[in-house]
């Protein structure tokens, strides 16, 4: 047992809860002394800097290092550009003979000089946050901070005149002078029958079960066509030669997202808007105008997406419109929008789409039943009309939505009021500085959409965004 309990002896103690990317922005912010107290406390600690998106694989399955980054490496993090570089010969020998063929499709991009603008497996980009995370460590102990590494889940936060109180799983309860809370975001939403004998709640975790049923060479059907179905797509591919793969997608636009492509050399869209804006409405035809400008210029998405990004992050929705309920309306038409993704795996797909292979399935799955050998989904259009499609195996890959829960300290903090949930732009909402009415805890999290007066313009999916708005608290 650790011992948690409050250490007069220490000058100070620190906590941070979370063990992804922006755990690690926190602490590389600490500003502890000698003497001081950190710790940290995830649900996978000893991986500290991966989170749920840069997961280690599972040894010896074909689909390990299938799931791509998003973006271009730089546009992630240009350290982690310069690391994929300096390690491209490992890399290289990790990923050969790999299906589906990574190095085959980066080669055009290796030969351009073009490393940094690879699509790179995640895990990779795990690696190169354990690595770097161990460095901040390092240097935290170095300079005489003692750090304690919990393996737990926080579920509750109080506080009392010892300072606050975490009521954890497994440790009883934590006391800190401070804390970080960096939990990451909710759950996918459910569909009614989701999880049955020829449906799945979700992708990862699930990649056994999913597996059996794309080997039996069943059509596999995602809810939802963002990243998590081109995640599904890489697996297929990890499991079959590409002639046998067999996709449908239902979204609600029934489109594919444009591909990031990194040209050389980079170059980032400058959108220009005028101010003073009454509407969200009014705002966002200026938006369009200027993205319709750009792609008629020939810019490319990645372009357009990561200039918007570096726009609006100098240039907070205020500066545009002068109500803040009209601004929170923006964010989810600018997600759709600017919606971009995987270069390899969006290439891959509409050459599945144009061989018959994909299908794309327009409108919103209400329900998925079970037959003797697949599933029917149940999709209702725009004009509210319901058909029923028969496939061969069900993945909800929906992301969040209206039922979603966040992790239960999230969930204690909304209900204690200490953070709250926006209505309008439907993320949390947190004060400046990252704070919560819990004076020495902030909070931050992709699905935080509003700090203190600040609309999150772009979603803080990316995880770019996310160290942006913790170095900047
Ligand atoms: C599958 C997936 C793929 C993604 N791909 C990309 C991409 O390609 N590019 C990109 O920019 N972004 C991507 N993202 C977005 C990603 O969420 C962000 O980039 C960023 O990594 C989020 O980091 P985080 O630390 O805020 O959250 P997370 O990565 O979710 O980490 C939070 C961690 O804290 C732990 N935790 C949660 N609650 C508690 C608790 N109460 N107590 C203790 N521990 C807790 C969780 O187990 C989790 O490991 C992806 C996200 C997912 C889920």
């Amino acid at each position: 047992m650790i011992d948690t309990a409050r250490a007069k002896t220490h000058a100070k103690t620190h906590l941070i809860v979370g063990d992804g990317t922006t755990a690690v922005a926190f602490l590389e912010k600490c500003a502890l002394e000698s003497g001081d107290r950190l710790i940290l406390l995830g649900k996978n600690i000893a991986e500290l800097g991966r989170g749920a998106a840069y997961a280690k694989g599972e040894a010896g399955t074909p689909w390990r290092y299938a799931y791509l980054l998003n973006s271009p490496a730089d546009d992630i993090d240009r350290e982690f550009a310069r690391w994929l570089s300096d390690n491209w010969q490992s890399i290289q020998s990790t990923m050969a003979d790999r299906t589906p063929n990574w190095l085959a499709s980066a080669q055009p991009l290796v030969d351009a000089g073009n490393i940094h603008g690879l699509n790179a497996p995640r895990e990779f980009y795990g690696d190169f946050m354990v690595e770097h995370t161990e460095k901040v460590l390092a240097a935290l102990r170095i300079k005489g901070v003692q750090v304690e590494l919990i393996n737990d889940e926080a579920t509750a936060i109080d506080t009392s005149d010892a300072g606050n109180l975490v009521q954890t799983n497994a440790n009883g309860v934590i006391y800190a002078d401070s804390a970080d809370i960096a939990p990451g975001g909710p759950s996918t939403l459910r569909i009614e029958g989701d999880e049955g004998a020829f449906a799945v709640p979700n992708v990862f975790g699930f990649e056994a079960q999913i597996a059996e049923h794309i080997k039996a060479g069943r059509e596999i059907f995602c809810i939802g066509g963002n990243a998590a179905m081109l995640d599904v797509l890489r697996l297929c591919q990890s499991l079959l030669p590409d002639a046998d793969v067999k996709l449908a997608f239902c979204a609600p636009d029934g489109e594919v997202p444009a591909a990031l492509i990194p040209r050389l050399p980079r170059k980032l869209t400058i959108p220009s808007f005028s101010k003073g804006h009454a509407t969200a409405e009014s705002f966002l035809k200026e938006v369009r105008r200027e993205i319709d400008a750009a792609l008629a210029r020939g810019d490319e998405m990645r372009e357009i997406r990561a200039g918007f990004r570096a726009h609006f992050l100098e240039n907070p929705l205020s500066a545009y419109i002068t109500n803040a309920n009209e601004a929170r309306i923006v964010p989810a038409t600018l997600r759709f929008w600017l919606r971009g993704g995987t270069r390899d795996t969006i290439q891959d797909l509409h050459g599945f789409i144009k061989s018959g292979q994909a299908r794309i399935v327009t409108g919103l799955v209400q329900k998925v039943e079970h037959g003797a050998d697949g599933a029917t989904v149940h999709v209702i259009d725009a004009s509210g009309a319901v058909t029923q499609d028969e496939t061969g195996f069900v993945i909800n890959t929906a992301g969040a939505g209206p039922n979603s829960r966040y992790d239960p300290l999230t969930e204690d903090m909304l209900s204690k009021g200490l953070i709250h949930n926006c209505p309008i732009s439907k993320g949390l909402k947190v004060g400046a500085g990252l704070r919560t009415a819990l004076p020495s805890v902030r909070h931050l999290s992709p699905a935080t959409t509003v700090i203190g007066d600040e609309v999150m313009a772009m979603p803080l999916y990316d995880v770019h965004m996310l160290r942006h708005f913790v170095a900047k608290a």
